[in-house]
């Protein structure tokens, strides 16, 4: 987050003074503290100061990147989900292949009548079979799937994080998000790459940190 002169110039005067009243504050910038109202609360927003009431503004010693580091590791993989693209076990790989071009997705769920998930369709997982000679319109995805119970999971609490070091660590690009249910692990929503890549763009775009 960019910090305006102002704002600058508030740390500083906290940093030396504090604990001191928004009153002082402007004070020191002759300003009125009404004028200061909306720094004061940016700063204490996002974590520069930390106020306490009837004893006034403290520095909280934080730099911008350490305050970045605890936003981030705050990220809930709810607030980040995308819409999950499922398939039922008995749908042909070519019918997968279709879905995967029609979604424009890289990765497909696959699911039991229960919506649960019992198996993970890749890129690469429709490639290899379309290797072969055999005619994919008569083949079952279940036959070629990563199946149950070798697919990494999250749920909507996890941490973010957490999930993006499993991509990187099970180098996989896709994870659903699952749901426990009395019938299995109900797929409702994925996290992927591409879910990382835009939360580390909206960090740059987005002012509030
Ligand atoms: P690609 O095969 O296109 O590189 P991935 O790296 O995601 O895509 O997949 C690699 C392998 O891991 C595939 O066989 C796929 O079925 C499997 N896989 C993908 N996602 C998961 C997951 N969440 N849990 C377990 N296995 C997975």
């Amino acid at each position: 987050m960019e910090l305006s002169n102002r704002q600058e110039q508030i740390i500083e005067i906290v940093k030396e003074n504090g604990p001191i009243t928004g009153e002082k504050i402007a004070d020191h910038l002759s300003l009125t503290r009404a004028t200061l109202r909306p720094d004061l609360a940016i700063l204490t927003m996002a974590g520069f100061l930390d106020a306490r009431p009837r004893v006034g503004y403290f520095y909280t010693g934080k730099t911008g990147s350490e305050l970045l580091t605890e936003k981030i590791k705050k990220y809930k993989v709810h607030e980040f989900q995308h819409v999950p693209v499922v398939v039922k076990e008995n749908v042909s790989v070519y019918d997968a292949i279709s879905t995967m071009f029609l979604e424009d997705v890289g990765t497909i769920f696959v699911i039991d009548e229960h919506s649960c998930i019992t198996g993970v369709l890749s890129r690469k997982d429709l490639l290899r079979a379309s290797i072969g000679q055999q005619d994919l319109s008569a083949v079952p995805v279940h036959i070629i799937m990563t199946r149950m119970p070798n697919i990494t999971v999250c749920r909507k609490e996890d941490l973010l994080i957490e999930v993006a070091n499993q991509l990187i660590n099970k180098q996989i690009d896709g994870i659903p998000v699952v749901k426990d249910t009395e019938k299995g692990m109900e797929v409702v929503g994925r996290i992927t790459k591409t879910t990382i890549t835009k939360v580390f763009v909206e960090l740059v775009t987005d002012d509030q940190v």
